[in-house]
């Protein structure tokens, strides 16, 4: 491969948003790529899941999801907003779907990143093998990785995949890599008890160096995405965490000695 050819890769992308101050810290651009692993009951990205291109209906129109990009393409959107990075400390996040489902060509663009000079994360759930993670790595400022649930028939349940591979990566990953955060996403009927929440932080604080957990409260954004996809919304009716089921469960948190912050 050419020294540059990398900037040719191709991926698949459904989304991007500029100026987003979640997922990472400062102002960012998230890029969203298609495809994921998993198949999350509660998933507010529904058509992230599939790794083809598809039609999804919102409020009466219709629109395609999906298109093919290069690394360049992106790497040049990226730095339209370069000076708010560069004042916010902000850059480049990957989100998705699951970066790892297109792990070359994610790799690819965290390389022309770096090489401009932009921070970069990614949000991901690790469930890949550690070989597919590893190139990531080198050119990587933040790995924000999903810890779900510690039991793992409950995750395969609610997940569609067992996390005993999870598991074993976030250790790899945080020995591995220059920042990890762990992020709950923290879902009635799933993972939303005190001792639940309390395994999830106490095997966070067993990762080398991280220092931080993020509670990610649900809520029913994608809802509509579902209907427009013509899908069932599978994690049903449930009700919203209150502020005070909140603050109990960050407690439940705070015992392993990590700092716990909700949202992210
Ligand atoms: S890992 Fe994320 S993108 Fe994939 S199904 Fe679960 S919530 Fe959706």
């Amino acid at each position: 491969m050419d020294n540059h050819d990398y900037l040719n890769s191709k991926g698949r992308i459904f989304d991007i948003q500029r100026f987003s101050v979640h997922d990472g810290p400062g102002i960012r651009t998230i890029f969203f790529l298609k495809g994921c692993f998993l198949r999350c009951r509660w998933c507010c990205n529904p058509e992230s899941q599939s790794g083809d291109i598809e039609q999804m209906t919102i409020a009466g129109k219709t629109k395609t999801v999906g298109r093919d990009v290069t690394v360049a393409e992106l790497v040049e959107i990226a730095e339209r907003d370069r000076i708010y990075y560069s004042r916010s400390g902000g850059g480049v996040t990957l989100s998705g779907g699951e970066c790892l489902y297109q792990s070359e060509f994610a790799a690819n663009l965290l390389r022309a990143c770096k090489e401009k000079g932009i921070n970069t994360a990614i949000e991901s759930t690790g469930f890949s093998d550690f070989s597919k993670i590893e190139p990531l790595l080198a050119n990587l400022d933040l790995f924000l990785m999903d810890i779900k649930h510690t039991q793992s028939a409950k995750h395969k349940q609610f997940t569609g995949v067992p996390n005993e591979l999870i598991k074993q990566n976030a250790h790899l990953i945080a020995k591995a890599c220059k920042e990890l955060i762990i992020r709950v996403p923290v879902i009635p009927t799933f993972n939303d008890t005190p001792e639940e929440i309390a395994d999830i932080a106490a095997f966070a604080a067993t990762l080398h160096g991280v220092k931080e957990i993020h509670l990610l409260p649900y809520h029913r954004l994608g809802y509509d995405k579902y209907i427009g996809l013509g899908r069932e919304y599978s994690i049903g009716d449930v009700e919203l965490l209150s502020s005070d089921k909140i603050s109990t469960l960050k407690a439940a948190a705070e015992r392993s000695g990590l700092i716990v912050k909700i949202g992210g």
